[in-house]
């Protein structure tokens, strides 16, 4: 039998990728207050994106993901928020009226604060400091001060939220379409103090945000990650990297989706350019072979980040269209389909990925180089991205 969810059972699970706090106490402090905040989402929201999530499981809808690897703190303007969305916007329209499917818009934005990093710590120069873990835990200054997580900067994260989901509400009216915001549930405290309980329902949301994901390195069994998301009403996203078999895989939907829900899963393969043509085939089949109900979309952006000569991270524009081929054509073939995408990019116009129609070179990257972790498309090359996605689902 499985023990009860309440919204602290993860606190029971092995954790990894959170901060250590120097004053455990004065976190527990905060989460508290913002136990009593509103919910950022609206229930009826969260459920509305399910459903339609669950048309796009039945090929009659498109997922469109994308924004910032990290918000920062730095970048927060109503100019950022804009061209974020209207990026979105064009990209939609494009996929829409190329494949006469709705498109179901998805920003990482409005909360998409908190980190994984591959090291605790980084070292620079012979000066050791904790990592950074996104704007929400602590400062990406190289700075003893800024390094220390801070739980007030968990008010910072929900203010920001807040003021850019009220400026997305009113450009989606403006345009008359539903638009939804999604992070990576990372950040447990914080999360947990989010999590609000329906009153006619009685079910319990995450209300942060309306979709809600499990990063590659938190999906492991008996995560306190995947023991959280188990008990929310959202549709909750997994991350599946190369390092993911297709018995763990199953064993994970069995815990997120026991009762097979449609709309409940979506599955973000995220296998690198050479990688996904061995790795992605065994999880379609195992997934199909189950009758588990999820919907694949493609992260063509986190298996394919490589470190330029002059030392910045960058991902080549040639990997990022050759893996969303790929996943276009390894998906129909077994007999899955290729339901979504999901990607880093920003409406400004930074130089942080290589190649595309403007051909950036590894020399380019210093000119605008602003993300806070990794490197995103700017408008033009994701512009390039939706045409390809355009071309894969025109009929
Ligand atoms: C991310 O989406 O920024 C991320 C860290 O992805 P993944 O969990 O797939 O590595
Ligand atoms: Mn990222």
């Amino acid at each position: 039998m499985t023990p009860e969810w309440t919204p602290s059972s993860w606190r029971g699970h092995d954790i990894r990728q959170q901060p250590t706090w120097p004053d455990p106490e004065a976190l527990a402090a905060a989460a508290r207050e913002l136990a009593a905040y509103p919910p950022l989402v609206a229930f009826s929201e969260v459920d509305a994106l399910g459903a339609a999530l669950a048309e796009a499981q039945a090929g009659r809808a498109f997922l469109l993901q994308g924004g910032d690897c990290a918000e920062s703190f730095a970048e927060f303007s109503p100019e950022t928020i804009r061209s974020g969305h209207s990026l979105i916007a064009a990209m939609g329209a494009l996929v829409g009226a190329a494949s006469g499917l709705p498109v179901i818009r998805v920003g990482r934005m409005a909360g998409q604060f908190a980190k994984p990093r591959t090291a605790d710590m980084e070292e620079k120069a012979g000066v050791r400091l904790p990592a950074y873990r996104g704007d929400i835990v602590n400062g990406i200054a190289f700075d003893p001060a800024a390094r220390v997580p801070a739980p007030e900067r968990m008010f910072r994260a929900y203010s920001q939220a807040t003021a850019t989901l009220a400026h997305l509400r009113e450009l989606a009216s403006k345009a008359g379409e539903p638009f939804y915001t999604s992070h990576e549930a990372l950040l447990l405290p914080f999360e947990e103090a989010l999590v609000r309980r329906d009153p006619v329902s009685g079910r319990f949301y995450g209300a942060s945000a309306h979709f809600l994901w499990i990063g590659d390195r938190t999906r492991f069994p008996g995560s306190a990650h995947v023991e959280f998301a188990r008990g929310l009403a959202n549709p909750i996203g997994i991350k599946c990297g190369p390092s993911l078999d297709a018995d763990t895989l199953l064993r994970l939907l069995d815990t997120l989706n026991p009762a097979r829900a449609a709309g409940r899963i979506t599955l973000i393969a995220r296998m690198g350019h050479e990688p996904i043509a061995a790795a992605l085939p065994p999880l379609l089949r195992a997934v199909a072979s189950e009758g588990h109900p999820v919907l694949w979309a493609c992260d063509p952006m986190h298996g394919n980040t490589i470190k330029a000569a002059n030392g910045y991270k960058t991902r080549p524009m040639a990997r990022i269209l050759a893996e969303v081929r790929a996943f276009f054509a390894l998906c129909p073939a077994e007999g899955a389909r290729a339901g979504g995408i999901h990607i880093e990019m920003t409406g400004r116009n930074v130089t942080e990925c290589t190649g595309g129609a403007a051909k950036l070179t590894e020399q380019d990257l210093s000119d605008r180089y602003h993300t806070h972790c990794d490197p995103r498309l700017n408008a033009a090359q994701a512009m390039e991205l939706a045409e390809l996605v355009a071309d894969m689902l025109r009929r």
